[in-house]
């Protein structure tokens, strides 16, 4: 089998500049064969440039677009792929938006992967031991804590037990920050878990002084309270706190979450495996988490390939504790593919069928295409 063509498909909704919560567009990669077998895989980045960078053509041996490194080359070899693409593109590539993108091609080598041996991926992973993961409905505040409560008991009333409420408008004063937390906790009720991301917002001193107050509302965990580079700043803050600390949504690449494991001394560590390198890269990531006892979870705010693919990796690698579950409406989410990844009882099954297990809805793709 060898790989004749990767094919790159832009989404975009009509709104994009409206909205904010990662659901606004994306990049869709095909892995085409020789065999008939197609692979899919999804981007978390910037769509147009995550495309230059599969499309490039060879500027020179170690500057190479990513789909020209791949066609022509057997698309089981995964590990090989991965190598390859990674070398052959090392003077533009090794972090950022080139790691970005293979994330997408080595997820549709994993999918066709799967389709060949008839198995799903998480499966030849060699994971599971389990059949479903515990979702939390994952948002992003509402304007004022009366809307962030009212969101919370939606949640709840959809038979969410864990939410996690996110971004703006937390870090503009210490009392609307304490207001918003508390009607989170409040809609939730006092059984539920309840997570915070603060999105970025805070320096060591202010995270630290957050995490004190937050105390009383029992959070499961803050997620990134402070710039995704203060990775001494997140050592500082990780020490001299009890609360968990989560972070890894921003990184991709194994160096980068060792250091914020080892030296950043993050708790919880969030994989977004259409970031992060994909499904290869993700396996060697957890394994680093794994070494130093530390829950992975995924990020996960794009598309059903993106939460396939989240179900598989967290699977694959044995982490089955909590799945982010986007719940800001969204067509591209919702729409995307035909498989709608049914919350029940406040968990979702894994994918049974060979490879990842999602088919794109045409109708969709055709009208976001741009
Ligand atoms: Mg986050």
């Amino acid at each position: 089998m060898k790989i004749t063509k990767v094919e790159t498909i832009p989404l975009r909704l009509p709104e994009v500049a409206a909205r904010c919560d990662g659901t606004q567009d994306t990049l869709v990669v095909r892995v085409h064969t020789d065999a008939g077998l197609t692979g899919v895989g999804e981007v978390d980045s910037s769509p147009t440039v995550a495309q230059a960078a599969i499309e490039a053509p060879m500027s020179h041996s170690i500057c190479c677009g990513l789909a020209e490194l791949v066609v022509g080359e057997d698309p089981l070899g995964i590990d090989a792929l991965w190598q390859k693409m990674v070398w052959g593109s090392r003077y533009m590539g090794r972090r950022g938006v080139v790691v970005h993108a293979m994330s997408a091609i080595d997820i549709a080598l994993w999918d066709i992967a799967g389709k060949a041996f008839e198995k799903p991926v998480w499966q030849l992973m060699g994971g599971a031991g389990f059949e479903s993961v515990r979702a939390y409905g994952s948002l992003l505040f509402g304007n004022t804590p009366e809307e962030t409560y009212e969101k919370a008991r939606k949640a709840a009333d959809r038979g969410f037990t864990a939410i996690k409420f996110g971004w703006d408008p937390m870090g503009q004063s210490e009392e609307l920050d304490l207001a918003l937390v508390r009607a989170a906790r409040e809609g939730m009720g006092p059984e539920a878990d309840v997570m915070i991301d603060a999105g970025q917002c805070f320096d060591v001193k202010t995270a630290r002084r957050r995490c004190r107050q937050f105390e009383e509302f029992n959070l499961m965990w803050l997620e990134e309270p402070l710039h995704p580079d203060d990775v001494v700043g997140y050592g500082e803050l990780s020490r001299s706190v009890e609360m968990r600390i989560a972070a890894g949504e921003a990184e991709e690449s194994r160096g980068a979450f060792q250091a914020l494991m080892d030296v950043g001394g993050i708790d919880v560590v969030q994989i977004d495996v259409t970031r992060c390198g994909g499904l290869t890269e993700a396996r060697r990531i957890a394994d680093m988490a794994r070494d130093r006892k530390k829950p992975v979870v995924n990020h996960s705010f794009k598309t059903g390939i993106n939460m396939a693919a989240s179900l598989h990796m967290l699977a694959g690698t044995g982490n089955n504790w909590v799945l982010e579950y986007g719940q800001e409406p969204s067509p591209l989410r919702e729409e995307l593919t035909y498989e709608t990844f049914p919350v029940v009882d406040g968990y979702v099954k894994l994918p049974q069928e060979p490879g990842l297990g999602v088919t794109l809805n045409e109708a969709t793709v055709e009208k976001y295409a741009g």
